[in-house]
This record gives C-alpha cells, sequence and structure tokens, in this order.
C-alpha cells in the first residue's frame, strides 16, 4: 500500500520539477535566442558601414549559418539538462516520497500493533471465563458452592477487563496537548493522589511520606493527579509490605520536580527504556500473581508529563528501589 502511494506521490513531486525544469528551460531558449539576433542585428549595421554589400551579403549568410547551429545546441544541451533533472528529479522525488510518508506509516504500524496487544489483553479473561463456563455447564453435578466458586472466578475476570478498558480508555482519552492550563499548587496534586492510594498502601502497611511545599505548575488538574496516582500506585505494587515510599518536591531552574521513590523490586538497567511503552511488563511484574496490571499506567503517566510540556526520570537499582521523578514546568 505504502509501495504505491510512494510511486504516486513521486510521480506528483517529479511532475511539479519537470513543469518547472521545461518552463525554465523554454525561457531561457527564448531570452537566449533573442539575445543572439540582436547581436547580429547590431553587427550588420556596423558591416553595412564598412564593408561593400557583396561582403555584407557573404558576412551575414554566416552569422546567419552560425545562430542556426547555434540554436541547435542550445536546444540539444536544454534537452540533456531536462533529461538529468529528469534522472535525478526522479531519484530525489522519491527519496522525498518515502520520507514524508514515513511517519504516517510508524504511526499506522504502531495503530496496528496497540490493536494486536490490546486484542490480546482482552483475549486471556475472556477465554477465562468462557473455559469455566463451558466446564461447569457440562458437570451435570455442579453444586450450589461450585457455582458460588465459578461466579465469584467469573466476576473477577470481569473486574481485569473492566480494568483493561479502562486502562486503554484513558490512554486515547490523553491527547498530546492541554487546553486549558491553569496555575495549580502541587499538594492540590500530591494530596489527593495520597488519598486514592491510602487504601492500597494500608493493604500493605506501606508509609507513604510526603513531604509538602508551596510550588505551583501550570496544567489540567485532574490530569496531574492521575500520573501521580500512577507513580504512587507503582511504588506501591512493586515494594514489600511494611516498607517507604516518599514523595518529595523541589525546583531547578524552571522546572518543578516531584519525585516518588520506593524501597521495592527495582528495575533491571536493560527494561528502563522499556517501561514506558504500553503494554510492556517486566518479567518479574508478569509472574506476579497479584498486583499485576496490564502495562498501560507509566504510557499514560508519559503522555500526560509530555502533555504538560514536561518528561518522567527514572533512577532505580535492582533489588533496592526505584525513584520517578517528574518533570513538569513552573508556574
Ligand atoms: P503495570 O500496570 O504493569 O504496573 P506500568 O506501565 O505502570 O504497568 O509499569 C510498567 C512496568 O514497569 C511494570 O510492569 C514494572 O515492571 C515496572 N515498574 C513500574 N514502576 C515500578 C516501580 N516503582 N518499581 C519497580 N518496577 C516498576
Amino acid at each position: 500500500m505504502f509501495h504505491s502511494a510512494a510511486l504516486r506521490l513521486t510521480f506528483w513531486y517529479l511532475a511539479i520539477i519537470m513543469v518547472l525544469s521545461i518552463v525554465f528551460s523554454g525561457a531561457l531558449y527564448r531570452l537566449s535566442v533573442n539575445e543572439l539576433d540582436r547581436n547580429v542585428n547590431r553587427q550588420i549595421g556596423y558591416f553595412n558601414n564598412f564593408l561593400g554589400p557583396r561582403d555584407t551579403t557573404n558576412y551575414l549568410q554566416l552569422r546567419h549559418e552560425q545562430l542556426d547551429e547555434g540554436r541547435t545546441h542550445l536546444k540539444a544541451d536544454l534537452v540533456v539538462f531536462n533529461l538529468m533533472v529528469l534522472v535525478g528529479g526522479g531519484a530525489a522525488s522519491y527519496w522525498l516520497a518515502r520520507r514524508t510518508l514515513e511517519p504516517i506509516e510508524q504511526a499506522l504500524e504502531s495503530q496496528s500493533r496497540f490493536a494486536a496487544d490490546a486484542s490480546h489483553e482482552l483475549r486471556t479473561p475472556l477465554t477465562a471465563i468462557q473455559t469455566e463456563n463451558e466446564v461447569a455447564l457440562r458437570d451435570p453435578k455442579l453444586n450450589k458452592t461450585q457455582a458460588t466458586d465459578l461466579l465469584k472466578s467469573n466476576l473477577e475476570e470481569v473486574a481485569k477487563l473492566k480494568a483493561l478498558s479502562e486502562g486503554l480508555l484513558k490512554l486515547a482519552n490523553t491527547s498530546g496537548r492541554i487546553d486549558n492550563p491553569q496555575t495549580v499548587a502541587v499538594k492540590d496534586i500530591i494530596e489527593p493522589a495520597v488519598e486514592r492510594l491510602a487504601k492500597a498502601a494500608e493493604l500493605k502497611h506501606i508509609k507513604i511520606v510526603n513531604k509538602p511545599n508551596q510550588l505551583t505548575v501550570r496544567g489540567d488538574p485532574d490530569s496531574l493527579v492521575e500520573l501521580v496516582s500512577i507513580l504512587i500506585d507503582n511504588a506501591i505494587k512493586y515494594s514489600p509490605n511494611k516498607s517507604q515510599v516518599t514523595i518529595v518536591t523541589s525546583r531547578q531552574h524552571k522546572d518543578v520536580l516531584i519525585e516518588v521513590a520506593d524501597r521495592g523490586t527495582g528495575i533491571e538497567r536493560s527494561e528502563l527504556a522499556k517501561i514506558f511503552d504500553r503494554f510492556y511488563r517486566s518479567d518479574s511484574s508478569r509472574a506476579k500473581s497479584d498486583g499485576g496490571g496490564y502495562g498501560l499506567g507509566l504510557a499514560i503517566a508519559k503522555k500526560i508529563a509530555e502533555a504538560h510540556g514536561g518528561h518522567i526520570e527514572v533512577l532505580s537499582t535492582l533489588g533496592s528501589g526505584s525513584t520517578f521523578i517528574l518533570h513538569l514546568p513552573g508556574a
């Protein structure tokens, strides 16, 4: 599909180049011929004054022959020039067409990879629900306790599907730009996020230490709370029971930094570049039966940070913990 589009684009680029080249050559030819004619006429006047009519006629004939020859040469040179433009312009047009289509090709590829990954993730819980129900239906001796267990298991899978569809929706709804940024106090971002995750922290007896200050940033408050919640949620998820998550805010030049540090599993060096990819989960977190997500959290966080003109930096040591540093432009 992209090959034929590239060829079509090449054709149009080349057509534009050739039209310009031919018009330019035509104009150049006309100007040159006019200039040659003007010179000959000037010479005729000059020779009429100094030579006899016979010599003048001979000389004129010679000049006209030279003029015709000059025109033929000029035409041939211009044809060769246009052929060179055709070959060179063709190659340049193809290169330009490929470069024009490259980002569109990449965007389409990433879209279809996303659709494939999403359907794969959706299929796993759906298959589990289908298999369990089919097995139960084929069992004539299914009793009430077994039916209750089945329903519980089905509900767990439905909860996973719900979480996944919510993640997908958030990712789709996070636009690359913030339309109406406001001045937001950093404490009004961190406190609601901590509150949102208080229950999860309590379940693991994790202490969240928040060191507030008076800094402000510009952005959309709800998206920023969502972003910081993702970082705190991960810090809790990937930390052992009874550990500590610390949130520190500071100013660095024009940026405001929000650091979320945990004393958890840490991240392998080789994985640091991949954790912000959609659906990426490290092997160790895949293997975890409990709190595993779908690998969408950090992709959403990154999108929100970038929409605010910021970015997320990660420092991590395997086995001792990670620090996610959110850089946001200060208000
Ligand atoms: P998930 O829903 O799996 O947590 P994320 O996109 O939020 O998805 O994170 C992607 C991966 O990055 C996780 O699976 C985990 O391997 C790693 N990760 C993220 N945050 C932390 C953290 N604080 N400590 C250790 N690993 C982390």
